[in-house]
């Protein structure tokens, strides 16, 4: 045993964790706490999707010797994604798709690219709003799939989510309301690159899902060095006013909620429970999960990942971020795609109409920015935070109780708002508070 641990410390000892460069990846079987231990201990190398069954692990060149050693049954991920069926769209293919959603209904969708890959692929973006030319005061919701260019199952589905909305509005009440009370924003590739070459990493061989800022430093929050993709995203997150969103993965079936990166509880950790439960319960095979009770878990219980894009959007941000890990194969068969659709869509729907419940304000000026202290006053006190607001208008989604709000505009306490969740509120004025 200590001669395998000396060779992983060896092998290892010359990259940071922070950059994990890809050059192989492993499905180790069976349960395995010990090594899952002392690899995570020895650094440079990620440990994914654990499971019964056993676990992903990813690392620099030598992981399989270190793997051999230790006389553990594994198998190369790469090779048996290759021989995948190569019948998914291209990333032209789903660029058109998502050209012809927006031209089908323009009134309600609106394509841009935040950027480009590092192939210079473009990151597309689609907004769904009434009026979506303009930037309207409503609670600004956001799913993000695929970072992980291999875990597919979330771009097709995002894709099918964008073009039934702009084939049923106005004629699907619930879609519409939607729409009509929020602004949407969906990325179905975030790794275009990766997806091409049916990898986990960027071209660049980097997991973006480990390249976000670590909540340990709070003054981290900061572009340099990182892959271009999360460099785009992360500009595109400060930009807006996010306060509800999920990302989506493959190679399980569970949401998986904040923190990944700490076993400390997130301060909404009951509320954030009550939404993921939601979503597992209206996907028949989440709900019955074996593997994890009610369909969800909590990150940091499962596995730790430090520099994940769910930890770094909940801390930095007044965005409350989930995981939503789709499909059991990363890449199913293509045939397969409506039936993860079917399972998928009604918890899809109720994840986003869960961002009415919560409260906000809007100045009757432009422009205005500033920050904002949350304190739950009723049922329990408890402080939620200090979060930045621009645009002159604040959402926070919160659970049902008395808060106030402790708003600074430029430095100076302008005002001290009492503010009131109840359910009955979804789709309802009254959900923002004015400010002259
Ligand atoms: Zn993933």
């Amino acid at each position: 045993m200590k001669k395998s641990l000396v060779s992983i410390a060896v092998l290892f000892s010359l990259s940071s964790y922070a950059s994990v460069k890809i050059e192989e990846e492993f499905y180790v079987m069976g349960q395995n706490p010990e090594v899952i231990k002392d690899l995570a201990q020895a650094g440079s190398v990620e440990i994914d999707h654990v499971t019964s069954e056993g676990f992903e692990v990813y690392g620099p060149k030598g992981l399989s010797k270190v793997l051999s050693e230790r006389s553990l049954p594994f198998f190369d991920m790469k090779s048996i994604l290759k021989s995948a069926l190569a019948d998914y769209p291209s990333h032209e293919e789903i660029t058109r798709k998502l050209k012809a959603a927006e031209a089908k209904n323009p009134k309600i969708m609106k394509l841009f690219s935040i950027g480009k890959s590092v192939t210079g692929k473009d990151l597309w973006v689609m907004k769904i709003s009434d009026n979506v030319n303009t930037d309207e005061v409503e609670p600004e919701f956001k799913y993000i799939s695929s970072m992980h260019g291999d875990e597919i199952t979330g771009r097709e589905l995002t894709v099918k989510f964008i073009e039934e909305i702009a084939q049923t509005y106005g004629t699907n009440q619930e879609l519409t309301d939607l729409v009509d009370n929020t602004e949407i924003y969906i990325m179905p590739s975030m790794n275009p690159d990766g997806s091409e070459r049916k990898q986990r990493a960027n071209a660049n061989g980097y997991d973006l899902n480990r390249n976000f800022p670590d909540i340990s430093n709070r003054n981290g929050n900061t572009i340099t060095g990182r892959q271009i993709e999360n460099q785009h995203v992360m500009k595109f997150q400060a930009s807006r006013q996010f306060s509800l969103s999920a990302n989506f993965h493959g190679g399980t079936i569970v949401v998986n909620y904040p923190w990944d990166s700490t076993y400390d509880r997130h301060p909404l950790d009951g509320f954030i429970k009550e939404l993921s439960l939601g979503y597992a319960e209206l996907n028949p095979e989440m709900r019955s999960s074996r593997e994890f009770a009610g369909g969800i878990t909590n990150g940091a219980d499962w596995y730790v990942v430090k520099g994940g894009m769910q930890d770094w959007s909940s801390f930095f941000y007044n965005d409350l971020q989930v995981t939503v890990e789709l499909s059991h194969a990363k890449w199913p068969r293509y045939d397969d795609i409506p039936g993860f659709y079917q399972s998928n869509r009604e918890s899809m729907i109720y994840f986003m109409k869960q961002i009415h419940r919560g409260a906000g304000f809007k100045f009757n000026r432009p422009g205005v920015a500033g920050t904002v202290h949350v304190k739950q006053t009723s049922p329990v006190a408890k402080d939620l935070g200090s979060f930045a607001f621009n645009s002159s208008e604040f959402f926070k989604v919160m659970p049902e109780g008395q808060y106030s709000f402790s708003i600074t505009e430029n430095n100076k306490s302008v005002r001290n708002l009492e503010v009131t969740v109840d359910k009955d509120r979804i789709f309802k004025d009254g959900n923002y508070l004015v400010i002259d």
